[in-house]
């Protein structure tokens, strides 16, 4: 599939079904091959042309609801739902017209997908964007009750050297955490959003 860029405009692009761009003259058109050509030149894929964007719309009045009682953010860039909580950061995108889960990595040993870099691809199967934001929120509530421990996977002896050094990191590990979700908190504030659900 082409993309275009309608050269009045600035930054967004479509695809070559869109009828932003379907009856134009073509010489008001640039050409882009791809999804990806247009996202590395810094340009973002216009909402009615995202698939995410179409899924969203589906389930709208479920998903805006939700979001402002559970106190997530959503945003879209391209073809991505990114959704922010307190306790976590993903994607949601779409794969074979699948929505597919991302969980950003928190810890160091988990291994980055190749596709969304610093992310990992969770294994879950939803059939609707709600379902993954529930899912969402399920997580976090026992994250709440077991914090991640960074390098958990290899806890070494107490006493030793490394034992030290392991303590260290992860106390540096829950000050960056802590430090992320005052901002998050900060930010709901300054949106007038209410905070009652983190009580
Ligand atoms: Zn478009």
């Amino acid at each position: 599939m082409s993309f275009y860029i309608l050269k009045s405009s600035n930054k967004v692009f479509h695809n070559e079904n869109c009828h932003h761009i379907k009856f134009k003259e073509k010489s008001n058109l640039l050409e882009i091959q791809s999804l990806e050509e247009g996202v590395n030149k810094g340009y973002f894929l216009c909402k009615n042309c995202s698939e995410i964007y179409k899924f969203y719309k589906k389930e709208r009045k479920a998903i805006d609801e939700f979001i402002k009682v559970k106190n997530m953010e959503i945003e879209y860039e391209n073809n991505q739902m990114k959704v922010k909580t307190i306790y976590s950061e993903w994607k949601i995108l779409i794969n074979d017209n699948k929505l597919v889960l991302y969980h950003k990595n928190t810890m160091g040993y988990q291994k980055s997908d190749e596709k969304i870099k610093g992310f990992h691809n969770q294994k879950v199967r939803g059939k609707s964007i709600k379902e993954y934001l529930q899912y969402i929120v399920n997580h976090d509530e026992y994250r709440k009750k077991h914090p991640v421990e960074l390098k958990g996977k290899e806890k070494p002896k107490k006493g030793t050297r490394r034992y030290k050094s392991w303590i260290r990191s992860n106390k540096e590990f829950r000050k960056r955490e802590s430090k992320r979700q005052v901002l998050f908190l900060l930010d709901q504030i300054s949106k007038g959003n209410s905070l009652q659900s983190f009580m």
